[in-house]
C-alpha cells in the first residue's frame, strides 16, 4: 500500500508529545489525531442529499444509509429524507439517491424499470474499484475481493461480475476459494479495511496462488489509510483511544482495532460523548481521540468538551498528513456550487 495518496500531503515532521509535555495537573491530556473525520466522498454524498432536497423538495429517498453515521442520517431524516432498504420501497417516479457505498448494476436496472429519478452519490473511489472488477472480469480473471461479508460496498462491487468475484473475508475463506486458472487471479479490496490485515490476507492468498496479480492502484482509500496512520502514530502514548463513529462504519471500527494493535491500552467506539463510560477513564492520563471518515467534526468537538469538563482540557493535535482532496458533485446536481461544504459537519 502506498504511503502518499493523491490529494494528501504528508506532514513534514510528525511529533507525538510525550507525557512529560502535559501542562496540566495530574498529567491529564488529550492527543487529537489529524486527519480524522469527514473524507471527500462522505462530504460529497451529504452535499448531494442536501442539494437534492433544496432543488426538488422533500421527500427525497435515499437507498440505505447515505453514509454510515447515526448523526448524519438522523439530521437528514429530520429535513425530509426517507431512508429505504430497497428501491422497491420508493414510489413510482420518485427521486432516489444512491449512497456513497455504491450499488450493483442490478439495483440500477431495477430503478430504471420502476421509472425512478436517480442521483448516484457513490464515492468515486468506490466506482474506481467497480471499474477494476469490470476490467478484470472482461479479461477473464478470477477476482478475490477482500472485504467484509454483508457490507453494502462489497455487495455493490461483487454485483458488477457475480460469476467472477469471490469474497475473501476470513483466513478460512482463503482456503475455500476456487479458481479456474491460477495464473489469472487478481485481488481487489473494499475501500475501508485495515491496511495491515488486508496485507495479511494478500500474503495468505499469495501462498495459495503465487501468480496472483495486485490491483493497478490501492483500493483501500486515502482517507481510510490516512486515519489509520494518524491513530497508529499516537496509540502507544495513549491509555485510552476514543474513536467517534457508528457501529456499522467499517473504517471507524478499524480505527479501534488499529489503536489496540499499535499499543493503546484500551479503545472504544462511540457515536456521542454521552456514550463514554466514565469507568473507562479510571487511571487514565492520556486519551487519544479520532473519528471515522463519516463523522462530522462537531461530534469530536462535543467529546473534547466532555473530556475537558472532567479534567482533560489539554489538547495536543498529532498531524500525520494534510488532506486536500475534494470531488465534484454528481452530474445531475452540478450548477456552479460544486465547492460547497455540507452543513451537517
Ligand atoms: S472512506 Fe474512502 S471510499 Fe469511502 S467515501 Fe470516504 S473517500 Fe470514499
Amino acid at each position: 500500500m502506498s504511503a502518499a495518496s493523491p490529494g494528501t500531503e504528508p506532514a513534514t515532521s510528525v511529533s507525538v508529545p510525550s507525557a512529560d509535555d502535559a501542562s496540566v495537573s495530574g498529567g491529564k491530556r488529550v492527543l487529537l489525531a489529524k486527519p480524522r473525520g469527514y473524507c471527500a466522498g462522505v462530504d460529497r454524498a451529504v452535499i448531494t442529499v442536501e442539494k437534492a432536497l433544496e432543488m426538488h423538495g422533500p421527500p427525497v429517498y435515499v437507498r440505505k444509509e447515505i453514509v454510515h453515521n447515526r448523526h448524519v442520517v438522523d439530521t437528514l431524516r429530520e429535513r425530509g429524507v426517507v431512508f429505504v432498504d430497497e428501491t422497491s420501497e420508493v414510489p413510482e417516479g420518485g427521486l432516489v439517491v444512491f449512497s456513497a457505498h455504491g450499488i450493483s448494476p442490478a439495483v440500477r436496472a431495477e430503478a430504471e424499470e420502476r421509472n425512478l429519478r436517480t442521483i448516484d452519490a457513490t464515492c468515486p473511489l468506490v466506482t474506481k474499484v467497480h471499474k477494476e472488477v469490470n476490467r478484470f472480469a472482461r479479461d477473464d480473471y478470477d477476482i478475490m475481493l477482500i472485504g467484509h461479508a454483508g457490507h453494502e460496498e462489497v455487495e455493490g462491487t461483487s454485483g458488477e461480475a457475480p460469476d467472477r468475484v469471490q469474497l475473501v473475508d476470513t483466513e478460512e475463506d482463503v482456503e475455500k476459494v476456487q479458481v479456474r486458472d491460477p495464473s489469472k487471479v487478481v485481488w481487489l479490496s473494499q475501500t475501508t479495511l485495515s491496511v495491515d490485515e488486508t496485507m495479511e490476507r494478500v500474503d495468505q492468498l499469495r501462498e495459495r496462488f503465487p501468480e496472483i496479480s495486485d490491483p493497478p492502484s490501492d483500493d483501500i482509500c486515502y482517507a481510510t489509510s490516512n486515519r489509520q496512520v494518524a491513530v497508529k502514530a499516537m496509540a502507544a502514548e495513549c491509555d485510552l483511544v476514543l474513536v467517534v463513529g457508528s457501529a456499522n462504519s467499517s473504517n471507524s471500527q478499524r480505527l479501534v482495532e488499529v489503536a489496540l494493535q499499535a499499543g493503546a491500552r484500551d479503545s472504544h467506539l462511540v457515536d456521542y460523548a454521552h456514550e463514554v463510560d466514565e469507568a473507562w477513564l479510571d487511571g487514565v492520563e492520556t486519551v487519544g481521540v479520532t473519528s471515522g471518515a463519516s463523522v462530522p467534526d462537531v461530534l469530536v468537538m462535543e467529546l473534547l468538551e466532555w473530556l475537558a469538563e472532567r479534567g482533560w482540557a489539554d489538547v495536543q493535535e498529532v498531524t500525520t498528513a494534510n488532506e486536500k482532496i475534494s470531488f465534484a458533485l454528481p452530474r445531475e446536481l452540478r450548477s456552479g456550487s460544486e465547492t460547497a461544504r455540507s452543513s451537517v459537519r
